[in-house]
């Protein structure tokens, strides 16, 4: 039995992640959330964990009393979310939280030496070089949740020590893809909201409109493969079937596809190398019909060229980038900025907070606190 602690079990790929379980061979020893106390405490009474934490202190107060008659322990705040992640006695850690607050769990975990199934593509943004290093140091895996992660990393699995040329990451465009950034500029935060194909949390959804979220993958990809940003490209596929590909050097490209559903790259991350029955739809090619492709639109989608001039320069501007960002979105899902002015402020953000080569975990975390400031002023 696979020991699992499931950080940010409320959310979108939290509760898939919960959804899969009785597929694998598993037993959950933590769950946390922030404020969901209700549904945690519904989880946490079916999957008997050891510990759970609600970062929310108040939020962490009800859960206490309501979970009173258990032997669960319950914990509050960074200080609990590290508990679950390194000392629940955790094989494996699914860091399905967002933003950058799963970094300090993330590099707890790595540190003591759990292996980690990565969804929080925040932490990878923000700090990729060390938590990269950590994961090596300590001979810990980390397995990727994001699809076309996931998908990179079963398709690199037939290189048998061969070079990755490049990377193909596949992005579905969102809900605005066609329009120009003047068309964007006022968008709604409902039509924002509106993803095609994908059910995910806010931020990743606002993410996925502004394009930023492609950014944010393509930075996760440089670090999770050790690829220069000039071997990875973006193209727009509508469909979302085809969830991203991998070149080797004698020009042969593999792709891995299905349809659009979280609960299978969730699932190999936890049963990896071993394949188990999942119960997501089965792809009909004949079905789908037609797939198209497109080059992205840098002129519309902003976000892109600044995720990528992050991913060139390095040092601590990805964290900058992201930590801008999670405040220009939160502003956004608020209805105090314009749709358009999130990448703007993220520009700002870039231009603003002093570079830094060599990094450490306080460089990125006074980088993160600048940019929010910068961001929100
Ligand atoms: P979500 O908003 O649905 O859920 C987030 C979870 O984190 C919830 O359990 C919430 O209670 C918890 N949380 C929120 N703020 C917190 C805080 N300050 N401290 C501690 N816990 C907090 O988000 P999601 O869509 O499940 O996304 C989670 C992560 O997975 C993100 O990094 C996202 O980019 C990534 N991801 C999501 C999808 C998807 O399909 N949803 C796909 C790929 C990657
Ligand atoms: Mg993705």
């Amino acid at each position: 039995m696979k020991k699992i602690a499931i950080l940010g079990s409320t959310g979108s790929i939290g509760t898939q992640t919960v959804d899969i379980l009785p597929s694998i061979e598993a037993e959950v020893v933590a769950l946390t959330t922030n404020t969901r106390i209700d549904l945690l405490e519904k989880q946490a009474r079916a999957l008997q964990p050891k510990m759970v934490c609600a970062f929310d202190e108040t939020a962490a107060k009800t859960l206490k009393i309501a979970l009173a008659d258990t032997d669960i322990k319950v914990l509050a705040g960074m200080e609990g979310l590290i508990s679950c992640a390194a000392e629940s006695g955790a094989d494996i850690v699914v860091t399905a939280v967002v933003g950058m607050v799963g970094l300090l769990p993330t590099m707890a975990a790595i540190n003591a030496g759990k292996d980690i199934a990565l969804a929080n593509k925040e932490t990878l943004v923000c700090a990729g070089e060390l938590v990269m290093r950590a994961a090596q140091e300590k001979h810990v895996k980390i397995l990727p949740v994001d699809s076309e992660h996931s998908a990179i990393f079963q398709c690199a699995q037939a290189a048998q020590g061969n070079r990755l040329e490049k990377i193909i990451l596949t992005a579905s465009g969102g809900p605005f893809f066609g329009k120009t950034a003047e068309q964007m500029r006022h968008v709604s935060r409902e039509q924002a909201l509106a993803h095609p194909n994908w059910s995910m949390g806010a931020k990743i959804t606002i993410d996925s409109a502004t394009m930023m979220n492609k950014g944010l993958e393509f930075i996760e990809a440089m670090w999770l493969y050790d690829m220069a940003p000039e071997d990875i490209e973006i193209v727009v596929h509508r469909e979302s079937i085809v969830h991203s590909l991998v070149e080797f050097e004698d020009g042969a490209v593999l792709a891995q596809l299905g349809l659009p559903d979280m609960r299978l790259p969730i699932q190999y991350a936890l049963t990896y190398p071993a394949r188990v029955a999942c119960k997501v739809p089965r792809l009909s090619l004949a079905e789908v019909g037609k797939m198209t492709f497109f080059a992205p639109d840098y002129d519309a989608f902003p976000a892109l060229s600044l995720a990528k001039r992050a991913a060139q320069e390095k040092g601590n501007m990805g964290a900058v980038l992201n930590g801008a960002n999670e405040a220009a979105v939160g502003l956004f899902l608020n209805d105090k900025i314009a749709f358009g002015e999130i990448a703007d402020r993220v520009a700002h953000a870039l231009e603003t907070v002093p570079y830094r080569k060599q990094i450490t975990l306080d460089d990125v975390l006074e980088s993160d606190r600048l940019a929010r400031e910068i961001a929100r002023s």
